[in-house]
């Protein structure tokens, strides 16, 4: 997956929470921005947390700060203040934040070519449409209206931009504005805007609101304060390693309006060694009715979401045995302060529901029971799903069928033919229409699905055009679909994720309104996730520390494929503009499922290409890549596993290298220095690195003769070059992840 995107309460970037220990009933209601009336806020009450929603993208705690004002959770400098009239009620509240910016860049139309449909008439510098860097699902559409120059997310409400000054222009409601800074590249071109939003943004009540909804009692972007929740969903303690699950049997009814889930779940497990008690896992925001063992009820106890099965007698070693557990909740709401998942809700733009669960780090157990521990995957899986008519229900592998059922519903069943990891298990509901292909290659063919939302069909059959050439790329690369008997389904959805055999691209119109998303944005989200069949899905990590070993790959089959489509420099062009923080190890803790997103995109893609060149054997590194795909194949591996495989494929010790990039925060630097000597040249050279033993082979460029090997350590070490002018003498860096530092 990508990191979530906040395209909140205002017209980007941010949004909060609050909670209190009393409770707070007259702040609670659904509200709108005034200025912004198509942006939705519902505030609720949640346990004893006061909540706020970003309608359709996620919730925020807030948290108490006095009587009538609260702070975002994990969101500093925002404060949410209710105002009440003089009866006391809370019509109004005014969230206050320091200035926001957002950069804005401009879509050429050539890249764009299926975003017809907002041909511009009287062109002028600045009209044409701006995607907001990092949120691709926000495209705006800046037009000259009459007199005026207008911004608009196209579909939503327009707003008239003032003259301010050159290039800059501005919109102004009561206290709070926002300033459009035009800016121009060397031809005059205007290439992108700035815009900073600033002033209270005020939000006014539209109506009373009931409560439902989960909070998270674990930590999961906040990594020094791991809690028992955390330890009993991310340790594999003898509770959970006396068993593994043979077969899961999800099926559940959904109301989509009013968001609850009812049904059960079968898990069929073989016993490990003898056990008389063993865990699994379900939000303890979910009831559970009644667990069966051997057609009675057995007795249970829950802490936090680790639920522990007392069976009545002792299971032995290898036996097999299954529970069903018959549970009902609502479905959770996605929580932005912490990174916890759910299913985020929206309507299309018929208004009909518009459903995608998405858990990864939360885990599956928020939604459904089961061993939610990424090291054990079940041999195979069925889905039942019971929905409205209407709508549709897409999850993971095979399409069984459809039964209807009285009272106007729905039953869809749908059966996963290997191994899958929990928090691939995915519901899609909407409005869906499927039109099917096949991948067919001498021997090698599966099916191919495709929905989309029934309004999209005709984008929808021009952007799969990019599929057959992809997997054909990554089966070169990577080596066969790993799952070629549940086919291979690309899925129209709110939000892009790596779904087994039901990948998202996202959504290829913005929800609210007719606008075609950037082409190049989405295929390069089809890159990611569909790469994540192979990293991932098949080879998974065994804990949420190693989760690089998913979003690493992904991110360098990212690289390989602009490089592979559109050519290297527009790979470089990728590399340069997606910098890493390099701000905390890419490795987590480990056995508190620690999800953090950080580095593990762009610096672990970047590793990956450095090991690339230190390996300076493409033919051995590629066919190291499509060994790990058969060799763990549908396992779960962790960072020594991938660090061994390397180095026993090499025979070259490159443990340093992944540590230096895993386990530190800094990346690795060259020292040189260049000292002449006549007509000669003395080069010294060292690593300033963590790892004691960095040695990561470096690569000079000396004009036209052959590019020169050298292998600095932690010491100094001098080459002497005869005739070399210190300009000739380039350190290249272009593919390997370090920095240069002369002296
Ligand atoms: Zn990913």
């Amino acid at each position: 997956m990508k990191r979530f995107i906040i395209y909140s309460a205002v017209l980007f970037g941010c949004l909060p929470v609050f909670s209190q220990e009393k409770t707070a009933t007259g702040f609670t209601g659904q509200y709108r921005v005034d200025y912004y009336p198509d942006r939705k806020m519902n505030i609720y009450q949640e346990g004893k947390a006061l909540m706020l929603e970003v309608v359709g993208q996620g919730k925020i705690e807030l948290l108490p700060v006095n009587k009538n004002t609260f702070s975002l959770k994990n969101i500093p400098h925002n404060n949410i203040e209710f105002i009440p009239d003089s009866l006391g009620n809370t019509k109004q509240f005014i969230w206050l934040r320091p200035p926001t910016k957002a950069n804005w860049i401009r879509i050429p139309e050539e890249s764009s070519p299926d975003n017809t449909g907002q041909s511009l008439q009287n062109p002028d510098p600045y009209s044409g449409r701006y995607s907001l860097k990092g949120g691709r699902y926000l495209n705006i559409l800046v037009k000259k209206d009459s007199n005026n120059l207008t911004f608009q997310i196209p579909g939503e409400t327009v707003l008239t931009l003032i003259p301010l000054g050159k290039n800059s222009f501005i919109f102004r409601k009561g206290a709070f504005s926002s300033t459009y800074e035009f800016i121009a590249d060397k031809e005059g071109r205007i290439t992108r805007i700035i815009s900073t939003d600033e002033g209270p943004v005020e939000c006014s009540k539209m109506a009373e609101i009931s409560n439902n909804s989960i909070s998270s009692k674990h930590s999961f972007v906040k990594r020094s304060g791991f809690t028992e929740a955390d330890t009993l969903m991310g340790t594999l303690s003898p509770l959970r390693t006396c068993y593994d699950v043979q077969f899961y049997d999800l099926d559940v009814q959904i109301d989509p309006d009013v968001r609850s889930i009812l049904g059960s779940t079968i898990i069929r497990f073989k016993a490990v060694n003898d056990f008389k008690i063993f865990q699994i896992d379900l939000s303890d925001k979910m009831n559970i009715e009644k667990i069966v063992f051997q057609n009675k009820n057995i007795s249970f106890t829950r802490k936090f979401d680790a639920v522990f099965i007392q069976f009545p007698d002792e299971l032995k070693q290898g036996s097999t045995g299954e529970i069903r557990v018959f549970y009902s909740g609502k479905l959770p709401v996605p929580d932005i302060s912490s990174l916890a998942g759910g299913f985020i809700s929206i309507q299309d733009r018929n208004g009909k529901a518009w459903i995608e669960s998405v858990v990864q780090g939360s885990g599956a157990s928020i939604w459904w029971p089961c061993k939610d521990h990424l090291s054990d995957k079940p041999d195979s899986m069925q889905v039942n799903v019971t929905i409205p008519q209407g709508l549709t229900v897409i999850s993971n592998g095979r399409f069984l069928g459809k039964t209807e059922l009285p009272g106007k519903l729905q039953r869809f069943q749908w059966f996963v033919g290997y191994p899958i990891n929990n928090y691939n298990v995915v519901l899609y509901i909407g409005d869906y229409i499927h039109f099917a292909d096949e991948y067919a290659e001498r021997t090698d063919r599966f099916a191919l699905n495709y929905y989309c939302l029934s309004y999209n069909e005709e984008k929808a059959r021009k952007f799969v055009q990019k599929v057959k050439p992809l997997l054909r790329f990554y089966q070169k690369l990577f080596g066969p679909y790993p799952f070629p008997r549940d086919g291979f389904a690309l899925v129209e959805s709110p939000y892009g994720m790596e779904h087994q055999s039901a990948v998202s691209a996202g959504a290829y119109t913005n929800p609210s309104n007719d606008h075609a998303l950037d082409t190049l944005e989405l295929q390069r989200m089809l890159w990611h996730e569909s790469a994540h069949e192979w990293w991932g899905n098949s080879v998974t990590c065994s804990d949420m520390a190693d989760f690089w070993i998913h979003e690493s790959f992904a991110s360098y089959a990212e690289i390989l494929c602009y490089e592979n489509f559109y050519g290297r420099e527009a790979a470089q062009k990728y590399i340069n503009e997606n910098i890493p923080e390099n701000k905390e190890p890419i490795i987590g803790f480990y056995g508190v499922n620690d999800f953090h997103m950080g580095d593990m995109y762009s610096k672990g893609g970047r590793m990956i290409a450095t090991l690339r060149e230190a390996i300076y054997n493409d033919s051995l590194f590629f066919s190291l890549l499509k060994g790990i795909q058969s060799r763990f194949k549908y396992q779960s591996v962790s960072t020594e596993d991938i660090i061994h495989y390397f180095n026993e494929g090499t025979r070259t010790d490159y443990t340093y290298l992944f540590d230096q990039y895993l386990r530190f925060a800094a990346i690795p630097k060259l020292i040189i220095s260049k000292e002449k000597a006549g007509k000669d040249l003395d080069l010294r050279y060292k690593w300033k690195a963590d790892v004691p033993d960095f040695r990561l082979p470096v690569k000079l460029l000396r004009g036209d003769s052959e590019p020169l090997l050298i292998y600095p350590t932690t010491e100094w070490k001098t080459l002497h070059l005869t005739n070399t002018k210190p300009s000739a003498l380039i350190v290249d860096n272009t593919h390997s992840y370090f920095d240069i530092q002369a002296e």
